[in-house]
């Protein structure tokens, strides 16, 4: 066994401890969506706990480690009573989870609207069709571009996103190259957004400028709204 899957079975040890059937959850709370085209809506957020990933700027660390057993039914009683028609499922990384699938189906069947944020790093194919998917694709700095399941880009539905977080000049050109190369541009709405602090704005609103490309530049909204170390909001 390789060093690197020793360090991702250390990632997900949490996991190993859940009940049959039930989601680890770091924390449920409402609040602004902040990071795609739903951004500036109510919206509910279930974070779920863990993620094999470490990228170098995360900014949920705490979802590592922290993390209670719910029953998937007490996620949705808990979702449906704080009333919203938006849900995001978010982590961590949801996908490690197998009932994250059936969860966010139960959320579509009461007719909300189902946001799943994922790292890019597992395949989306059995998620339910009417999930909105918002796939980070990770760029050089974040430490993590080896993971990117590419496969997954002939997955994605038009409706669906791909965000790009930059941390540097570097990664806005890796990003506008795998744009172009692959037309993710024509096939999707793809999103570009810094690492807050670490680039300034209207540096990568000049290099999108420049770059002629048709990709949406985005601000972690939540994160100008409230302090920027704040969590549950
Ligand atoms: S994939 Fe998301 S939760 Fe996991 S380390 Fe990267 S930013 Fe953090």
């Amino acid at each position: 066994m390789t060093n690197l899957h020793l360090s991702t079975l250390h990632r997900v040890a949490l996991l190993q401890d859940k009940p049959p059937g039930a989601l680890l959850v770091h924390e449920i709370y409402r609040s602004i969506q902040g990071e795609s085209t739903f951004a500036g809506l109510p919206c509910i957020f279930v974070r779920l706990a863990v993620c094999d990933s470490r990228c170098v700027w995360c900014d949920t660390p705490h979802a590592f480690t922290q993390g209670r057993a719910y029953k998937l039914e007490d996620v949705v009683d808990q979702v449906e009573a704080l009333s919203c028609p938006l849900v995001e499922i978010t982590g961590g990384e949801p996908l490690l989870q197998a009932e994250a699938l059936p969860l966010m189906a139960r959320l579509a069947d009461r007719g909300l609207t189902v946001l799943l944020e994922t790292s890019g790093a597992h395949d989306i194919t059995p998620v339910d069709p009417r999930v909105n998917i918002i796939m980070d694709l990770k760029c050089p700095d974040s430490g993590e571009c080896a993971g990117n399941l590419w496969a997954n880009l002939d997955r994605l539905k038009p409706t669906d996103q791909i965000k790009f977080v930059n941390a540097s000049h570097r990664d806005f050109d890796w990003a506008a190259e795998i744009t172009r190369s692959r037309q993710l541009d024509q096939r999707f709405n793809v999103l570009l957004s810094a690492v807050f602090g670490e680039i300034r704005l209207p540096d990568l609103a000049d290099w999108l400028l420049k770059s002629g490309l048709q990709v949406r530049l985005q601000l972690q909204l939540h994160k100008f709204v409230w302090d920027p170390q704040a969590r549950g909001v």
